[in-house]
């Protein structure tokens, strides 16, 4: 592990001062502290600026899996990367999976993550059974499951709510190792994409998993859309393939900007230029987690770093409200080089502070924002206020606590289950007084 990395959000970015434990035993450090997982929270959810982390890493291990109801018993450092290895050869995979492999469970609990099949699914909090946490205040770990208040504000309660120590986690039977993949290509006509992507999300009933790629610089709003779903495919398909490509050095801040991102978009929507449908059978790993086959690929963004911009509006207010907030951030000169949309299914999450809901998601790498950038942004969040929508704390390092609120009026119920000795840069951040 980079140790310079512990002490940054994956957005690189800032840096902030850390002490640094490790959960191995039964104890918890005598200072205040916040758990840690694998730091791919792009913001500062994983930070605790002056204090220390608790990390999790060394409680890694798969402890049984019961074959009759797929319910897997791991503990918290556990990695989704892990569990997929070991797992997928038995036929079972995880129910639900963010956009890297490189995350820890608790980590995928504390912010109740999302995946391409949320239509069908949810989130990833709704397959754990179980948790056992540890408190600061109490003598014994609790056990939770879903009936218990507490489970409410551990689910996406961002590391607040105790030291998650292990848990139940319902997998699901997947038939190989392959994915059965179609990619279309839409928009392109003046403000026609984001009409085109709910039309295609709307005519993929039996795909478990929907996303799309769109190009926020172009006005039509062109993009890529992907669908998929389990497949067979051949034995060598069980394992990931390594990393082809680290990068070792921090890009060059002339690579990165306005006329890079759009000549870069135009290249990868006109890759996919052909006008039918592509299908092919693809091996999961690429699929679920492409840019993991790049390690470090944050240091593309430079030594500034990136942020990430993820909001959700609802249904109702998706196909006028999106394409409002591109055109603001384009018209303000916000360059973003991936760009990814998604439609939130209707499946309630269970955590009080989890971030889906029924409607459209969109989530922009931005690299290094300087002041003007942050100011669009504060705009935007209001217009998704506005809108009745919300954004992701996991990515976040900006928002003020004013929006903090609005997004989530139940904040308050996550500060009241809060253990006293567990604080982070984000809560202490979003929480000050306005
Ligand atoms: C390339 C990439 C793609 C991504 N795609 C998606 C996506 O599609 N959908 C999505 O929802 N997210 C996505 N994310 C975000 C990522 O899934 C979340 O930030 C996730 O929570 C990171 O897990 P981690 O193990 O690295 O935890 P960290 O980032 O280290 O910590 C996250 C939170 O979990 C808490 N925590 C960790 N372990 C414990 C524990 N044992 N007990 C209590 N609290 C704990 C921490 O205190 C912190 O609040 C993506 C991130 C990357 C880098």
């Amino acid at each position: 592990m980079n140790p310079q990395s512990l002490d940054q959000p994956w957005g690189r970015g800032f840096r902030v001062e850390h002490r640094h434990a490790f959960a191995d035993g039964a104890t918890l450090p005598a200072a205040t502290f916040l758990p840690r997982g694998l730091g791919r929270s792009y913001g500062d959810v994983c930070l605790n600026d002056g204090g220390t982390l608790l990390h999790t890493f060394r409680r890694d291990r798969l402890l049984a899996f019961d074959e009759a109801s797929g319910v897997l018993h791991c503990e918290s450092g556990a990695t989704l990367a892990d569990i997929a290895q070991v797992m997928l050869p038995r036929g079972w995979f995880l129910p639900v999976v963010p956009g890297t492999r490189y995350v820890t469970v608790g980590g995928a609990i504390a912010n109740d993550v999302h995946g391409k099949n949320h239509h069908i699914a949810g989130t990833f909090g709704r397959f754990v059974d179980a948790i056992t946490l540890m408190r600061s205040d109490r003598a014994a770990p609790l056990e939770l499951t879903a009936t218990d208040p507490a489970f409410a504000t551990t689910i996406a309660g961002l590391g607040l709510s105790g030291l998650m120590l292990d848990v139940r986690l319902r997998l699901m039977r997947v038939p190989g190792p392959g994915i059965e993949q179609e990619t279309h290509r839409f928009g392109g006509r003046d403000g026609s994409g984001i009409d085109d992507n709910l039309e295609l999300d709307a005519d993929s009933s039996g795909w478990a998993y929907t996303v799309g790629w769109i190009d926020t610089l172009d006005r039509g709003l062109r993009g890529v859309f992907f669908r998929g779903r389990h497949a067979e495919g051949p034995a060598s398909w069980f394992a990931p393939q390594p990393s082809r490509l680290t990068l070792p050095i921090d890009a060059p801040p002339w690579l990165l900007g306005h006329g890079s991102a759009k000549a870069f978009n135009a290249l990868y929507y006109h890759l996919q230029s052909r006008r039918k449908p592509q299908r092919k059978q693809v091996p999961i790993w690429p699929f679920f987690f492409p840019l993991d086959a790049i390690g470090g690929w944050n240091r593309a963004y430079g030594r500034r770093g990136f942020i990430q911009y993820q909001f959700v509006v609802p249904t109702t207010a998706a196909r006028e409200t999106v394409p409002r907030i591109l055109a603001h951030l384009r018209d303000a000169g916000v360059a973003s080089y991936l760009a990814v949309i998604k439609t939130f299914g209707e499946i309630a999450s269970p955590g009080i502070l989890s971030f889906p809901m029924a409607g459209t998601t969109v989530a922009l790498d931005i690299p290094a924002p300087d002041a003007r950038d942050l100011s669009a942004l504060d705009r935007a969040d209001a217009m998704v206020a506005d809108a009745g929508g919300r954004v992701y704390p996991a990515k976040d390092a900006r928002m003020s606590p004013a929006m903090f609120r609005r997004f989530y009026p139940r904040w308050h119920e996550l500060e009241a289950a809060r253990d006293p000795a567990i604080s982070s840069s984000f809560w202490r951040r979003v929480t000050a007084r306005a």
